[in-house]
């Protein structure tokens, strides 16, 4: 269908992300290190004549369209994701003029480096400028997080949206998401100079990865629940210490005690990466990363074969600090710290290693640290 457009179209961009350390604790208060990858969700917004909001995705077939003041529920399709932004933005006041909204992009789709936060922030961003408004970054990233835990119904944390908004190049974020307190943690000090972030994205995905999650917040939320009765001081996991932990080991689930003791020490190795980061210690970082991942595959339980064969063999290579699995897990990627020098050889002999094993073929992607979308609409202005 064709429309009449007028004005010029605004178009901007919002990269993914990757998690250095962190995962599973933006949830219950606790603490994230990630950072913006150069991959990105491009939205471009046109001022529409006819009285109709219109979404249309380069990724997918077809367009959906509905009537300006509409209010349809989710259709369970990608556009959910820019349409619950409107939804947001519209209990907030904001009125949009009439639009025609194409997405378009690179960040590969359910692979853990969250195509679905750069979608909303990109959308959120374009939408907020043709209506000659603005948002603060955290509100920004709290109304698109909102948007995708109520109307697409999936229950993430505010890390995705918050590093894609607030990043800076060069540096990882490390986000409080009990109070989104923050601060840019600088990747070039010291060793970090000589290291690439190198992802690895395995193309697999497991289907039982929606349930688990579920299944996981749920047993979080007990342990968390058991442990604030025990510890009236607690606000959350991100409070809470092992000890304390061990002292409720008895009044919950062994599945409950090992998801809260993999939030409790992921928590702590996040503030040990801060200090690493800063002392430019490549070696203690890479260590705190292969930590991370050893509480990953067996108490939070959320690695899988393919992801296990892909750290092993990464940390064997030459020239690697260390490597985890990044994102909500069951497949998805892994991420890799690397020596500058070693690093087409540790993605090519990775790549073999894992066709050989599993006859399906790995990419990678080498990152630096890019700015969010705020910090490059403000470079662009
Ligand atoms: P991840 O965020 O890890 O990539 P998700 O399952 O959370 O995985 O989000 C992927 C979904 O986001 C896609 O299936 C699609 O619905 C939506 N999406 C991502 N990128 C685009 C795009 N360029 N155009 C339209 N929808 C997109
Ligand atoms: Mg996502």
């Amino acid at each position: 269908m064709s429309f009449s457009l007028h004005r010029d179209p605004i178009v901007v961009r919002a990269p993914g992300r990757v998690n250095l350390l962190g995962e599973h604790t933006d949830y219950t208060g606790g603490l994230v290190l990630p950072m913006a990858i150069p991959f990105y969700t491009t939205a471009r917004v046109s001022a529409l004549n006819e009285s109709q909001y219109v979404f249309r995705s380069a990724q997918f077939e077809g367009e959906y369209a509905e009537p300006v003041g509409g209010s349809a529920t989710r259709y369970k399709a990608w556009h959910d994701y820019p349409v619950g932004v409107l939804r947001q933005l519209q209990e907030r006041g904001v009125a949009p003029p009439s639009f025609l909204l194409e997405l378009s992009g690179n960040v590969p789709l359910g692979a853990g480096l969250s195509s679905s936060a750069s979608v909303e922030v990109a959308s959120c961003l374009a939408m907020l400028a043709l209506s000659g408004q603005a948002l603060p970054a955290n509100e920004l990233a709290l109304l698109c997080q909102r948007a995708e835990n109520d109307f697409v119904g999936s229950p993430c944390g505010i890390m995705d949206q918050f590093v894609i908004t607030a990043a800076h190049a060069g540096h990882a974020l490390l986000i409080s998401t009990r109070d989104l307190q923050f601060e840019h943690v600088p990747m070039n000090t010291g060793g970090l100079r000589e290291i690439s972030v190198v992802i690895c994205n395995s193309h697999v995905k497991h289907s039982i990865a929606a349930g688990a999650y579920g299944e996981r917040r749920k047993q979080l939320e007990v342990g968390q629940a058991v442990m604030r009765e025990r510890f009236a001081s607690l606000r959350d996991l991100g409070d809470a210490t092992l000890e304390q932990l061990q002292a409720c080991e008895a009044s919950m689930s062994p599945e409950s005690f090992k998801r809260c003791r993999h939030i409790i020490t992921e928590n702590a190795r996040v503030r040990q990466a801060r200090e690493a980061m800063l002392a430019g210690d490549a070696q203690a970082l890479g260590k705190l990363m292969v930590a991370a991942h050893t509480s990953e595959r067996d108490d939070f339980e959320c690695s899988c074969e393919e992801i296990d064969f892909l750290v092993d063999t990464a940390i064997g290579l030459r020239g690697c600090f260390g490597a985890r699995l990044t994102g909500g897990g069951f497949g998805g990627c892994t991420v890799n710290l690397v020596a500058r020098e070693a690093v087409t050889e540790f993605c090519e002999t990775l790549k073999d290693a894992y066709r050989t094993r599993f006859d399906v073929s790995a990419e990678t992607y080498v990152c630096e640290a890019v700015d969010g979308a705020l910090a490059e609409q403000e470079r662009q202005a």
